[in-house]
């Protein structure tokens, strides 16, 4: 028996396969025969060769396993173990890694004594002399073939959900507790690049956030956070809007990390699903926007109508008013001539003929308030003044904020109130030989609110008349053509039924740049 570095016990005896080790005082007496009985009565298979892998001993969990009892055993090599179907080069660095007294562990493929196939989970570990040189080998192996097949299980199946999801034709993503994701699939890598957008679940997140307003479903595995959410996303660079039909689901992860193992830790994720509607919707668009251009165009006669109607009452009250005075004047004086029964009489006659004229002004359309996507509407406007636009060779640059939160609106009015923004704009550029003519229509979320602005590169408001221009009938025209002077008063009207702002914007420099905002929510009382 030869002595051993410290705690490492080997084989001294390598036909015996006895142990003991250099240790101090009573446990010199048992360690031997603990060692021995510990080696014989491990549930793992352990063999123990010489430097050329020549078995010494092997202990019964190795007879368990190869089906060799260690009397067939000992004196053979390990390589009767080989079911030679491990690569030549796996053997080559197992011994060149022991050889230089390294410990190498790995998989071969092994037969047993009735030739079947295992897959060992083999550790060798080099045993050296009192010299420091290899004098054994302790071979430790293991059947891992249920746990192999089990693992490919888990893979095959892993590859086959990704090959699923990857040829899903809806964007999947999975975002975990920072909106951050963590796992997509290829149709959303598409989406990405399509829409040139860093992370588009995220917008589309805040804009399902935003219009939920209370708030997603509670975060419970399996539950639906929201289902079925119509996104309209505007790309930038003025492309064609794109619509998503979206639902999220949470899962719960269990965590992964050693700290975990007794505690049960999960995470919970949010699984994103976009399914692209656009198409569906394009149809259901061009029925929509024939529906429009007719509503429209009925609108506008009617709003041309109460124009009309309301200038002429306007035009007639200032007259009758001084009538008015006069007859009044002459009342007092106590005059009761020809000329003041005749002057009484046109009063009333004029006062029946304003009556008339109030009575006829259409009613304005009544509309309930819709979840409203701002965007949308400025849209529908620009695709009806599509043709105007261009016969007054006017550019336009379309800016909208990709997803906007959607308002509690009144699309009609809010059409008729862009509307006649837009021809404002148009007309203060439609001038003979007015060189720049360039339309901006650019629209962000606030926090509470949605702002709208309608950029020119007209000729502008002087700032004196900031305010002015939003009076009824007040008109920059000089009594010019058929302008009433009751687009910005109605505009501001519209704006103020959504309980929202309109202004000219000061700061803004050349052109008029007009800036709305709408409140995302309805004010409370
Ligand atoms: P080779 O690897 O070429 O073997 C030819 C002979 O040369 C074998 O006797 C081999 O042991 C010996 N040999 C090869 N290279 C060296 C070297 N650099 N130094 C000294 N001798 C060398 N293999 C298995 O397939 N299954 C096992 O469970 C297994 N357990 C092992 C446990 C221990 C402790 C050790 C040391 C080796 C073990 N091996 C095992 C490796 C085995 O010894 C053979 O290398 C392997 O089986 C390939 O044998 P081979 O006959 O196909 O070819």
């Amino acid at each position: 028996m030869s002595q051993r570095k410290k705690s490492q016990p080997a084989v001294a005896d390598a036909n015996s396969g006895v142990a003991s080790a250099a240790v101090s005082g009573a446990s010199v007496e048992i360690l031997p025969r603990v060692f021995r009985e510990a080696v014989a009565q491990a549930d793992i298979a352990i063999s123990i060769t010489d430097t050329r892998a020549n078995i010494l001993y092997v202990n019964p969990a190795f007879e368990r396993v190869t089906g060799y009892s260690g009397a067939e055993a000992v004196g053979k090599n390990q390589s009767m173990l080989s079911a030679k179907a491990t690569p030549a080069a796996v053997y080559k660095q197992l011994w060149r890694t022991i050889d230089a007294g390294a410990p190498w562990t790995g998989r071969l493929i092994n037969h047993r004594k009735d030739g079947g196939e295992y897959l060992a989970d083999l550790l060798i570990t080099p045993v050296l002399d009192a010299e420091g040189r290899v004098g054994n080998y302790l071979g430790i192996h293991r059947d891992v073939t249920a746990m192999h097949r089990l693992e490919c299980q888990v893979n095959n199946q892993k590859a086959l959900i990704e090959s699923v999801v990857d040829s899903a034709p809806v964007a999947i993503a999975l975002l975990d507790g920072q909106d951050c994701v963590v796992l997509d699939n290829h149709e959303y890598k598409k989406l990405m690049g399509d829409l040139g957008m860093a992370e588009p679940a995220s917008i589309i997140l805040d804009a399902v956030r935003a219009d939920l307003g209370h708030g997603l479903g509670p975060a419970r595995d399996g539950a639906q956070a929201f289902a079925d959410r119509e996104i309209r996303v505007d790309p930038p660079g003025g492309k064609s809007p794109r619509w998503f039909s979206c639902t999220g689901t949470w899962v719960r992860s269990v965590d992964e990390g050693a700290d975990a193992f007794f505690g049960h830790k999960d995470s919970i994720y949010l699984l994103l699903v976009a399914k692209e509607i656009t198409l569906q919707r394009a149809q259901q668009e061009k029925a929509r926007m024939a529906a429009l251009q007719a509503m429209m165009a009925e609108e506008n006669r009617v709003s041309g109508i109460r124009e009309s109607l309301s200038a002429a009452l306007f035009q007639m009250e200032g007259p009758l008013n001084v009538l008015a005075s006069v007859v009044a004047m002459q009342g007092r004086r106590g005059q009761h001539d020809p000329t003041a029964a005749a002057l009484g009489e046109a009063l009333r006659a004029g006062q029946d003929v304003l009556d008339t004229l109030r009575r006829a002004i259409p009613e304005p359309s009544t509309e309930t308030a819709t979840a409203t996507n701002v965007n949308e509407v400025l849209r529908d406007v620009l695709d009806l003044t599509t043709g105007r636009l261009l016969a007054a060779g006017v550019t336009v640059n379309w800016k909208p904020q990709s997803v906007l939160p959607t308002i509690p609106g009144y699309p009609i009015r809010l059409r008729a109130m862009i509307k006649a923004l837009i021809d404002n704009a148009l007309e203060a550029m439609n001038t003979k030989g007015w060189r720049v003519r360039e339309l901006t229509l650019a629209t962000r979320g606030l926090l509470g609110s949605v702002e709208i602005l309608i950029e020119d590169s007209g000729p502008g408001i002087a700032p004196e008349l900031h305010l002015k221009v939003f009076e009824p009938f007040f008109t920059t025209k000089n009594g010019g053509g058929h302008h009433a002077g009751t687009g910005l008063a109605m505009a501001q009207q519209v704006v103020a039924d959504h309980g929202g702002m309109i202004e000219i914007d000061a700061a803004h420099g050349g052109g008029c740049r007009m800036r709305v905002t709408l409140p995302t929510r309805r004010a409370e009382g």
